[in-house]
């Protein structure tokens, strides 16, 4: 069978090697009077919806620590985020900037691109400390928001197939860290993760039942997350800093859990994802208060920069601090930074939302939204107007009895700033599986504009059908492809539908189905490079080479960034003897991830192939500096040892190689012609024994060797 790329990268565990931030300058130190005063921790959690929260409203009695914490806060009930997505919506936090300017408009193959200015380098720039804690695979620093900070730590991603981290995990770190820093201005981001599906609470908060619905279980994740924060308070308060330091709590986006037809987030743009809890507690300033006009989160940047004195240059958002305190800035020590636009606020202040999920994906109408204190209006095929006092549900949809209202409305939306599916960069076939388990849909569709006149919410069944798929998909195959036949069924032309139940058959050895429905998909305008690479597996399988180089070259052209499509691409040139072509595939590789350790070590080979012993044993060490623990790898770099007449760092390869992988039969023969080498028999004849027990029996004429070697012990023993 035909490993599918998704679950299985060719070559091994493809290290999930986070990209450490960026650290090329050393952060100029501000001598600071009253360091902790200058302490900002932001917390950010994950798809929280505002009405689980007491102190908005809830009685569910899920959210004590928050609860506590919003009494000496002020609390926004009208805070917007601009994108119910995770990556979009954390670049507009932590720039200010809308998505149109940002660029990151979807989670799945986006990535802040390196001109954007950030909060952290700002507040860098200022002498601040910066750390950041992720939660959750979406934030990885590959996306870039890594940017600025001297410590960004997502290391847990660097586990095979890893998504997300517990709150606990997140606070303990983060609480370390300040602890290490406190002596200094610093800013500490914390992303909490749990809310987000899939929905899997700890004891004492998971619901009683094993059959408990989604949504307690959801709640269950937010009342085990408020925990943990009560923890991060506890900590603060003990060491001083809680009342000292500016503390700001937000939601990136909140949770459907099937209002509108939507399971979890990113489609729609209705209150239950858009609507986000937002407290923020100034330091020494017990000053409880509530906010009631629109806010966006695009506020939180500039209203941190504030805070510390910082420039953050022309952005979307507005500084909050005129709105947090009458004297914010006299408050804070920063004198002259709280200008703020005489629109703040403004109950009619316009606040933004947008998804552009389904028109990446889809070629789906984006859908833009304006939400003011009491009216959204979305901009859509099929427009929408709500009067979120009388209807806080959004039922009614009074587009016809207030169209000026609407039309008003419509004039404010700022500009798309293009179509963010033809821009958007493919994604790795890692990266999309990643994804998928935590919910996501990957992959882009070339818009067509009988596809740019369907309003999502008139495709609402097609899309929860398609997302039945996915979250079967690793667990129940065969409801999986019944979900994803049913989005077909009632989208016939749906070429995201074709790819995932190609997946679904490729994956099952369905082979001949699955490349049927990888071309249909492909025709109808869904060019995944996934669909490309399995192509090419199959065709490779078949002995077509030809046709699966074509198909690798689609899936480069497409996903010039997947390095595993330029890795399997490199490996088909070195069987079909390309040396040359084949070089030149790892080398993109290697750019395009230079992370991962494959590309280097399949490179190596080649060279070694080629008679090029000094370039391969170079590259041996290239792929063990990204990969310490890839026994191939040290198996190779032994031999070229062994070649060259060097026992003593070829045993302390191949020993690496056996530390690895204890069972590694090539490695134990190659330890023991070393160790014989050295003159050390009693090694040699144990690895040679063990060798003789492992290896398989294609190694006939070595094991004739390793007996023959044996005997010789023996007879000088
Ligand atoms: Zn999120």
């Amino acid at each position: 069978m035909v490993a599918a790329r998704v679950f299985a990268p060719l070559l091994g565990a493809i290290a999930a090697v986070a990209l450490a931030a960026c650290r090329s300058e050393p952060a100029p130190t501000t001598p600071a009077s009253d360091a902790a005063a200058r302490s900002i921790i932001l917390v950010t959690v994950d798809t929280l919806r505002a009405d689980r929260l007491g102190a908005y409203g809830s009685a569910k009695g899920l959210t004590p620590a928050l609860d506590r914490f919003a009494r000496g806060a002020a609390r926004f009930t009208a805070a917007v985020t601009q994108v119910p997505l995770t990556l979009p919506a954390h670049a507009t936090i932590l720039t200010g900037l809308h998505p149109a300017k940002h660029g990151v408009r979807s989670n799945d193959g986006f990535r802040l691109r390196a001109g954007v200015p950030t909060l952290a380098d700002a507040l860098r720039t200022r002498g601040y400390a910066t750390g950041a804690f992720i939660g959750g695979y979406p934030l990885q620093a590959s996306f870039g928001l890594a940017r600025g900070f001297d410590r960004y730590d997502d290391d847990f991603l660097r586990a095979a197939g890893a998504v997300e981290r517990p709150a606990d995990d997140v606070v303990g770190a983060a609480a370390s860290w300040i602890d290490q820093h406190r002596s200094q201005p610093l800013f500490a981001w914390l992303h909490l993760f749990d809310p987000h599906s899939p929905y899997t609470p700890p004891a004492p908060f998971a619901p009683a039942r094993s059959d408990a619905p989604a949504d307690a279980l959801y709640d269950g994740e937010v009342a085990y997350t408020d925990a943990a924060l009560g923890r991060l308070f506890d900590r603060l308060q003990r060491s001083g800093l809680f009342s000292r330091a500016a503390i700001l709590i937000v939601a990136d986006h909140g949770e459907s859990l099937g209002e509108h037809g939507e399971r979890t987030h990113g489609t729609f743009l209705y209150d239950a994802t858009v609507r986000v809890p937002l407290l923020v507690k100034l330091p020494d300033a017990a000053s409880p208060r509530t906010v009631t006009v629109p806010v966006e989160v695009a506020d939180l940047a500039p209203t941190i920069a504030a805070m510390a004195g910082a420039s953050l240059g022309a952005v979307d958002g507005q500084s909050l601090l005129p709105l947090l305190h009458p004297n914010a800035a006299a408050a804070l020590g920063t004198p002259g930074s709280a200008a703020r636009d005489a629109a703040a606020g403004d109950p009619d202040r316009p606040a933004y939302a947008e998804s552009y999920y389904q028109n990446v994906l889809l070629g789906w109408s984006p859908l833009r939204a304006v939400r003011t204190s009491r009216w959204k209006f979305i901009e859509a095929p099929r427009p929408e107007l709500y009067d979120l006092e009388a209807d806080p549900g959004e039922q009614r949809n009074r587009v016809d009895d207030r169209a000026a209202l609407a039309a008003g409305l419509q004039r404010t939306l700022p500009s798309p700033g293009g179509d963010a599916a033809a821009r958007a960069p493919a994604p790795t076939g890692e990266s999309a599986e990643r994804l998928r388990s935590l919910g996501y849909v990957s992959g882009s569709t070339t818009p067509s504009a009988a596809a740019r006149a369907v309003d999502p919410k008139d495709r609402v069944e097609v899309w929860a059908a398609i997302e039945d798929g996915i979250d079967r998909a690793g667990r129940d195959p065969h409801g999986a492809q019944q979900a994803f036949a049913r989005a077909l069924r009632l989208d016939p032309g749906n070429g995201l539908a074709m790819k995932y139940l190609a997946d679904v058959s490729f994956r099952a050895g369905q082979l001949r189905q699955a490349r049927d429905l990888y071309r249909r998909a492909i025709a109808a305008g869904f060019r995944h490079p996934d669909a490309f690479v399995n192509l090419a597996a199959i065709a490779e399988r078949d002995g077509r080479l030809d046709e699966a180089r074509a198909a690798l070259m689609e899936a480069v052209t497409i996903g010039h960034a997947d390095a595993d499509a330029w890795n399997r691409l490199g490996l088909l040139d070195a069987r079909r003897g390309a040396v040359d072509d084949a070089r030149r595939a790892f080398t993109s590789a290697m750019a395009a991830e230079p992370g991962r350790a494959e590309p280097y070590y399949n490179l190596a080979v080649i060279e070694r192939r080629a008679g090029n012993e000094r370039a391969a044993q170079a590259g041996f060490e290239e792929a063990l500096a990204r990969n310490p623990a890839y026994p191939e790898a040290h198996y190779e770099l032994g031999t070229g040892y062994l070649l060259a007449r060097q026992p003593e760092p070829a045993l302390n390869a191949y020993r690496a190689a056996l530390a690895a992988r204890p069972d590694y039969a090539e490695a134990l023969f190659g330890a023991a012609r070393a160790e014989l080498d050295l003159g050390r028999s009693d090694e040699a004849r144990r690895d040679y024994e063990r060798f003789v027990q492992l290896a398989p029996p294609e190694y006939r004429r070595q094991i004739a060797a390793a007996r023959e070697a044996l005997r010789g012990l023996e007879r000088h023993r």
